[in-house]
């Protein structure tokens, strides 16, 4: 993956705002940078404001205040057509009477390109879709998936700098989906064209993006690359929303620059990591751990203190949820408090712990999640 960080933003979002006529707030101050041949996913549950956010990039919705620019230029002034951006609508928006080529063209002619720049382009487009050999069918004649690519390459014929696309997979079964995914991927690294796709699925958004942007009541809650959004979520929000974890009520200890200590009552252990945290001595904030970076066993582990437990702790297996290659342990705490760790079935016959058994949670300062909120 490129790096970004030195380039120019294509895509300058700032202090945006859109609320509606009924007084409802659909976007509430978001400020982003997109740069190019970025493939940037804004991720969230419905109603949480993302296509609104799209059409005011694309110039179907005004902002109540804030500002895009694009490429440098402030779009407040202008109207969608003369955006250097296209938006990938749903199959229907295909017309029904032309061919896909004349369908791929039609943009084109409106925009006066010269009779060979149209045959060019035209042809170039449905190559990337793979579709050269359906050039004269209509709409109808077509899958759903290949009317998918087919309104893609209407829209890459334009060669926008600029490239949205609102929940694109959503009307495709699941293993066109699947399949869709990657093709997606494939088409925006060849045409080196910047795409912002909008969805409610975080596999997706997981798999597809090279950034992900967060998306809750109107607000950006984190934007990261998914390896980040995944290991170092800043939120209990993002935490949740994205894989599995255990999240504690806990406040930070010590804040060093050598290491941090953060104690949680509800596990009555210390959190120990090895960097300088965010933030102030005694404020509270949450830890989280994800299943599979918890280590389970029957043993303590050496460094095991029962005054003082540092990123270990003791509980019970109270339920046992076998799944061939891996076993989830529901363990409660002393304190009460239930954590979930997953332990790959590697040996057969190790000795697993079982229901009731006393056992030593334990896990890599690394894996420890600090949230914020
Ligand atoms: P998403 O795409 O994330 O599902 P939307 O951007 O479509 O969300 O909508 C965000 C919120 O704004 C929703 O609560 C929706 O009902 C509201 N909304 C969207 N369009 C309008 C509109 N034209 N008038 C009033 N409210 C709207
Ligand atoms: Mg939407």
């Amino acid at each position: 993956m490129e790096r970004t960080t030195h380039k120019k933003p294509l895509v300058s979002i700032r202090n945006l705002i859109k609320r509606f006529d009924d007084g409802h707030t659909a976007v509430d101050g978001i400020s982003l940078d997109i740069y190019p041949k970025e493939f940037f996913a804004l991720l969230g549950s419905s109603g949480s404001g993302k296509s609104t956010l799209l059409r005011m990039l694309a110039g179907f919705e005004q902002p109540t205040d804030g500002k895009i620019l694009i490429d440098g230029v402030d779009m407040t002034h202008i109207p969608p057509y003369d955006r250097p951006v296209n938006m990938m609508f749903q199959s229907y928006a295909l017309f029904p009477h032309m061919s896909i080529e004349q369908n791929i063209a039609f943009g084109l002619k409106q925009d006066k390109l010269p009779k060979d720049e149209i045959q060019k382009r035209t042809h170039s487009a449905l190559k990337i879709i793979k579709m050269e050999h359906l050039a004269k069918r209509k709409p109808h004649q077509l899958s759903g998936g290949q009317r998918q690519r087919a309104a893609l390459a209407r829209c890459l014929a334009k060669r926008p700098k600029l490239i949205l696309l609102d929940e694109p997979l959503s009307a495709l079964d699941k293993n066109l989906r699947d399949q869709m995914k990657f093709e997606l991927v494939d088409i925006q690294e060849q045409t080196g064209s910047t795409f912002i796709m909008v969805t409610h699925d975080q596999e997706e958004a997981m798999t597809m993006a090279s950034r992900i942007g967060i998306m809750s009541d109107g607000w950006l809650e984190q934007v990261s690359p998914p390896e980040e959004v995944y290991e170092f979520p800043k939120s209990r929000f993002v935490a949740n929303f994205i894989g599995k974890s255990a999240i504690f009520e806990a406040s930070i200890t010590r804040i060093g620059d050598d290491y941090s200590i953060i104690d949680s009552d509800e596990t009555r252990c210390s959190f120990k990591v090895d960097r300088k945290l965010e933030g102030i001595e005694a404020q509270q904030i949450w830890v989280g751990l994800r299943p599979e970076k918890i280590s389970i066993s029957k043993e303590p582990p050496e460094a095991y203190n029962p005054k003082k437990p540092v990123n270990m702790l003791v509980g019970k297996v109270q339920d046992i949820a076998y799944m061939g290659g891996l076993s989830t342990y529901h363990v409660v705490t002393a304190a009460g408090k239930l954590i979930k760790a997953t332990d790959f079935n590697i040996e057969r016959n190790a000795d697993h712990p079982t229901w009731d058994d006393t056992v030593y949670l334990s896990w890599e300062q690394e894996s420890i999640m600090v949230l914020y909120s």
